[in-house]
């Protein structure tokens, strides 16, 4: 079976625990034919620095050079996507050669849902929250234009402060079909990101009626990624998402080359 990561981060991110040939080892002796390296870029330069490019890509490419005949590794970055910083956003996208880039909520209104949690939930019943969260999510995908996946697009109910954090399609059906609807409309996809599995909510993100819907309105990109930042997680539950893929009605799991999607049999 054909089994890719598409969510990988290094230790060239803020929150990475291990050097990226640790990472590729890990991700070979898994049996993956393919992974992402897909590094933290956000834009609150409160709290995130930018990783060194210019020390990054001489290390990524020796990687990828090294370890050719074992596994195809791929020139990714996991973006954080704020409208408010669309331009910066669209400056930085345009000026390396990424082959695949996550646009991820990392931020909601220039607050960041970890480091700003209580700002951003405090006084807020759910219902707004994450109503918020999602209408911003909108504005994103027609501000930023450079993304090929959005990242875990549920994502907000991780950080909820909520006796009950869950997030049902149901309740938010309208806004969740304008995003998936841009989304597919601007020939771009979304991710299942399996590190929900390590954060206790035992499901990936997004849920699987997320992911009906989106087979329902005609989407067909998917990548899934394990969001590790340690060895150990690394293709994390991604023979688990396939499964997902399958009973939500899809065939094909996506892989990039210079931002174009190419689809996989996942039964292959
Ligand atoms: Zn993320
Ligand atoms: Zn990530």
């Amino acid at each position: 079976m054909f089994l890719a990561d598409y969510h990988i981060h290094t230790s060239f991110s803020i929150d990475g625990e291990a050097p990226m040939e640790d990472m590729l080892l890990s991700a070979i002796n898994k049996g993956l034919k393919e992974v992402a390296f897909t590094d933290h870029v956000d834009f609150d330069a409160k709290y995130y620095p930018q990783p060194d490019y210019d020390s990054y890509i001489p290390v990524f490419n020796t990687l990828k050079e090294k370890y050719k005949s074992k596994i195809n590794v791929v020139f990714g970055v996991e973006v954080g996507l704020e409208n408010t910083w669309a331009d910066k956003i669209n400056d930085f996208t345009s000026r390396y050669p990424f082959d695949f880039i996550i646009g991820s909520s990392h931020a909601v209104l220039t607050k960041d849902l970890y480091f700003d949690q209580k700002e951003y939930f405090d006084k807020k019943a759910k219902k707004e929250a994450y109503s918020t969260y999602f209408r911003e999510l909108y504005k994103n995908i027609h501000s930023c234009h450079d993304f090929n996946v959005y990242g875990h697009m549920d994502f907000v109910s991780r950080y909820g402060m909520y006796d009950d954090n869950s997030l049902e399609y149901k309740d938010y059906a309208d806004i969740i079909d304008q995003c998936l609807k841009a989304i597919i409309n601007k020939g771009k996809g979304i991710e299942i990101n399996t590190s929900g599995f390590r954060y206790g909510i035992n499901n990936a993100y997004p849920s699987m009626d997320i992911l009906k819907r989106y087979k329902q309105l005609g989407g067909e990109i998917i990548t899934v990624g394990s969001d590790s930042h340690r060895t150990a997680d690394v293709a994390d539950h991604i023979e688990y998402a396939y499964d997902m893929m399958k009973e939500a009605g899809f065939k094909y799991v996506s892989v990039f080359r210079k931002q174009k999607a190419e689809f996989v049999n996942i039964d292959k």
